[in-house]
């Protein structure tokens, strides 16, 4: 079932009080969720040597949520100066920041330097040179290429533009060391919202390979193994949730094996978004339009600018309309947002109770990728965040975009350039 079972008790309850207190549309997340799923991950991992969660600040980069990472112990993976800058801001420090980029700038070496010992994550050996100083610790992302499949959202290692190939991984490493560096570890992720946990222990399987074959020839031991984020959470009601305990044994037996062979077994980490905060987000909107043409519309208050997802990968997501009994009328319809821009659905084609005007749709499973993939497109401006709290209160941890956010960009001051070269 989408959006955990707990979360959707407490929800539903205060779901027109809070509507009415805040005003629509608004991401709510829950605390208590968050939490037991962290635990959940803990437990799932808690016999290997050393195990721990990178939260991927882009799935939901808001600090009120970053906290509660922080309490659970886990660290933060980047991709950006303003995410390296968002997780120092709640307090995470050296090693609880893993600075994972592609197409990576000087700037943002410059700035995952200056958060002072984050764990570099290297996407291509090109790299290697253009680091400014090279850490003592150093990852390289691995891309496997040909020899596995990867996903839809992801797609296949041969055509993605991550990570560094198979036949530059060795140069990479030892390029690496001829820079100074002395620790290493190895990096992959292949897949996204990826439900089957097989697929994950192969994954392990093919880092804990790869780490035999170079660690002779640097003469050092891995420190740690980090297999990515990826892990996929059930956003149709027919899908069944990850088995996480069995992806625990599973990946559990292969570092087991590793230290009877070498004594020592690597750290795992991982760097789940969706995964972790996924399940524990609505978006509530309120419904404003009902039109029927050729098709029957409902409008909403909110719009893709607050949850892209479906229109950008045609994602499903699970809709629900807040105290529509079971038995009631139902209606075939798409559920809409107000871009100028067709795809800008949230359902098509589906078959929901009949939705009046005034009437609270929620859209589930928006705790991850949902607020942070928003844009402003056609000058619609994002949504606040709320979060509902493990005591039962409600907290408001971003507020809306204001007309004045959206046109602070435009007040600058005058500069003007005249080529001097060029024709006159
Ligand atoms: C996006 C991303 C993640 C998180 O992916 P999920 O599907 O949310 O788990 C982790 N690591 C890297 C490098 C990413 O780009």
């Amino acid at each position: 079932m989408p959006m955990g079972d707990g979360f959707r008790q407490r929800l539903l309850p205060l779901v027109a009080e809070v509507a009415d207190h805040y005003g629509t549309p608004f991401h709510i997340y829950d605390e208590r969720g968050i939490r037991e799923t962290g635990r959940a991950l803990q437990q799932a991992f808690a016999n290997l040597e050393v195990f721990r969660e990178y939260y991927a600040v882009k799935a939901l980069p808001n600090p009120a949520i970053l906290a509660i990472m922080r309490e659970l112990g886990f660290g933060f993976d980047c991709s950006s100066i303003a995410e390296l800058e968002l997780s120092r801001r709640i307090g995470a420090r050296g090693d609880d920041l893993m600075f994972t980029s592609n197409n990576t700038s000087r700037e943002e070496f410059l700035a995952a330097a200056a958060a002072g010992g984050s764990i570099l994550n290297l996407d291509d050996l090109t790299l290697v040179d253009k680091v400014p100083e090279m850490p003592e610790l150093i990852c390289f992302r691995y891309n496997p290429g040909a020899v596995r499949t990867g996903n839809d959202i992801i797609g296949k290692p041969e055509e993605a533009k991550y990570g560094v190939s198979r036949d530059q991984i060795l140069p990479a490493y030892l390029r690496a060391r001829e820079r100074g560096a002395r620790r290493f570890g190895l990096h992959t992720m292949l897949v996204s919202n990826e439900l089957n946990h097989a697929y994950m222990i192969d994954t392990t399987r093919m880092l804990l390979e790869l780490v035999e074959w170079l660690s002779p020839q640097l003469g050092a031991p891995f420190e740690f193994i980090n297999i990515g984020g990826g892990l996929g959470i059930p956003y149709q009601p027919d899908q069944q949730p990850l088995d996480l305990p069995a992806l625990g044994r599973g990946i559990g037996e292969l570092l087991e094996r590793f230290r009877r062979r070498h004594g020592t077994m690597p750290a795992l980490f991982m760097e789940s978004g969706r995964f972790m905060t996924g399940p524990h987000g609505v978006l509530v909107t309120r419904a404003i339009n009902h039109k029927e043409i050729y098709r029957t519309y409902v409008g909403v208050d909110a719009c893709m600018a607050a949850l892209m997802r479906p229109a950008l990968y045609g994602a499903y997501h699970h809709l629900e309309v807040a105290g529509a009994g079971k038995d009631g009328p139902e209606e075939l319809v798409d559920v809409v947002g107000s871009l100028c821009e067709n795809n800008d659905k949230f359902a098509i084609q589906r078959l929901l109770p009949k939705i009046e005007d005034g009437d609270l749709v929620l859209i589930h499973d928006t705790g991850a990728h949902g607020h942070s993939m928003g844009f402003n497109y056609n000058g619609r401006l994002r949504t606040k965040e709320l979060l509902l709290r493990c005591d039962g209160s409600v907290e408001l941890i971003r507020r809306e975009e204001t007309l004045a956010d959206h046109f602070a960009t435009l007040e600058f001051p005058p500069d003007l350039l005249r080529p001097t070269a060029g024709v006159r």
